[in-house]
């Protein structure tokens, strides 16, 4: 783990992980959102936080005397560390490894080497469906072809459970794992696996959360959040192949999906398609451009809106959307807490409250922690309704000592006499104390005006003397 450097809490007891994870959400929020004191929900975690990935990249090299190894890059360089086992992975990868090294030593076939840029194994991505047992094994290679590809899914072909066999072409001088074209040795190009009862297909290139037990909790309790009864319009903002779109669609009138990645919008319909869901749809673009087009152009509205960012969180102008929407409810996926922390502190500055901080353990054994946010549209009940009469608007500095309606209580307190703002009005003016033109005055010059009686001007002095205004 040390040489890893993946696992980066693997010596600390799993229940001190959790906690480790709980206050790093609650400082976060605390230090960037201002959020002071503010109830973070025990982590959900894994019974068993072992074994839980179901995708794995080895990257391929040699070592010095020329043997082939495969595993993991040192911490922050590119030296492949060979190993046999990696506990995050399931038991089965040491299997096709085994495999892949024994066929590419059989048939002289090098691994790439990253100076020189020969050499042609990159990197095998492993896949295994969590549900489902179905293993995908896609070798990177820089070339076009693979030689002897007919002997490896012989070999390959023995291991039970597999169902995908390609190889994908990159021939850059990149960083980046996988290139743009995948060629299918066997089987139909992808797994398939079920997210509680929605299956989904995956291909080599598509985005699919590593940790599915988890998964599963974590979009439960978006779906929980999100307080569907089947007549919301809801939105999923960065949707990726539309997992937690068509989570929610189960329980939704109509879910919109927008997502960066157009063959991750492909897969998003097609999964829609399997699962026989109809009240789903898909935009490829960005969600900051997107949902501003849809809500100003096509006035398309939004009772809850679900994001789920990558790590560096939302644009502001997305949230200033968000905010003009006025979704009853907001459910906050976020894979960073200190983005998570700076966001919510934009949308809870007015309109917003915090209801509940969910943090779930998608990456045990590592600093990582994932977090669901419920906030809601503050209701009317919390907002302060004040009434403003006509005539205390307008007022001058001696006027504003007392409001009309003070005078008249005080009129009526100390001398028993109802007095109308009109005739305040007079009194005021016949004192000096209008500078305005009143608005009580008759439209017509000719039209008679009731003219305050004697006692109630007395009264009414009194009651500006009271208030210092005369
Ligand atoms: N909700 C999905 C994916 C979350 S990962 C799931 O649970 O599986 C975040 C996704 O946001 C990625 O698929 C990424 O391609 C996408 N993305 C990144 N920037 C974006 C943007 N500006 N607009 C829309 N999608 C974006």
């Amino acid at each position: 783990a040390r040489q890893c450097g993946g696992c980066q809490l693997q010596a600390m007891a799993y229940s001190q992980q959790l906690e480790f994870k709980r206050n790093k959400v609650k400082n976060n929020l605390k230090r960037i959102g201002g959020f002071q004191e503010i109830e973070v929900l025990p982590v959900i975690g894994m019974e068993h936080p072992w074994r839980y990935r179901n995708k794995t990249q080895v990257p391929f090299g040699m070592d010095k005397t020329g043997n082939i190894v495969a595993g993991f890059y040192a911490g922050r360089t590119h030296n492949i560390i060979d190993h046999e086992d990696c506990l995050l992975a399931p038991e089965i990868n040491r299997k096709i490894i085994e495999t892949i090294k024994n066929y590419m030593n059989q048939y002289k076939i090098k691994p790439y080497d990253e100076k020189s840029q020969q050499g042609i194994v990159r990197h095998v991505l492993i896949r295994q469906g969590y549900a489902t047992g179905e293993i995908m094994v896609c070798l990177v290679i820089n070339r076009k072809s693979l030689p002897k590809a007919e002997q490896l899914v012989e070999q390959l072909k023995q291991i039970p459970g597999m169902t995908s066999i390609s190889y994908n072409i990159n021939c850059e001088n990149t960083n980046v794992i996988l290139g743009e074209t995948v060629v299918t040795l066997y089987g139909p190009g992808y797994i398939t696996d079920f997210i509680g009862t929605i299956q989904y297909q995956i291909s080599p290139q598509s985005f699919f959360q590593v940790n599915p037990i988890q998964t599963e909790k974590l979009y439960e309790t978006a779906l929980k959040y999100a307080g569907l009864t089947g007549n919301e319009i809801v939105w999923d903002l960065y949707c990726g192949i539309g997992t937690i779109t068509l989570f929610l669609a189960q329980k939704a009138k109509m879910v919109y999906g927008v997502e960066i990645v157009e063959p991750a919008i492909q897969d998003a319909r097609k999964n829609a398609e399997i699962n026989q869901i109809q009240n789903a749809e898909f935009y490829v673009g960005r969600a900051e451009n997107i949902l501003p087009e849809k809500y100003k152009k096509e006035q398309i509205k939004a009772d809850v809106i679900v994001v789920d960012p990558p790590r560096k969180g939302c644009e502001q102008t997305l949230l200033e959307t968000i905010l003009q929407m006025q979704p009853k409810r907001i459910v906050y996926v976020s894979c960073d807490s200190a983005t998570l922390a700076r966001d919510l502190k934009y949308l809870c500055k007015e309109q917003y409250q915090i209801e509940k901080i969910q943090p779930v353990d998608m990456f045990p054994e590592s600093v990582h922690v994932e977090t669901v946010v419920l906030l809601s549209k503050l209701n009317t009940k919390q907002h302060i309704e004040i009434n403003l009469d006509m005539d205390e608007l307008d007022l001058t500095d001696a006027e504003k000592k007392a409001t009309y309606q003070e005078i008249k209580d005080y009129v009526l307190e100390h001398s028993g006499l109802k007095v109308s703002s009109l005739y305040i009005a007079q009194v005021k003016q016949k004192c000096g104390i209008i500078e305005r033109e009143n608005y009580n005055k008759p439209k017509s010059e000719d039209a008679k005006q009731p003219q305050c009686p004697p006692d109630k001007e007395k009264a009414i002095k009194e009651a500006l003397k009271h208030f210092g205004m005369i």
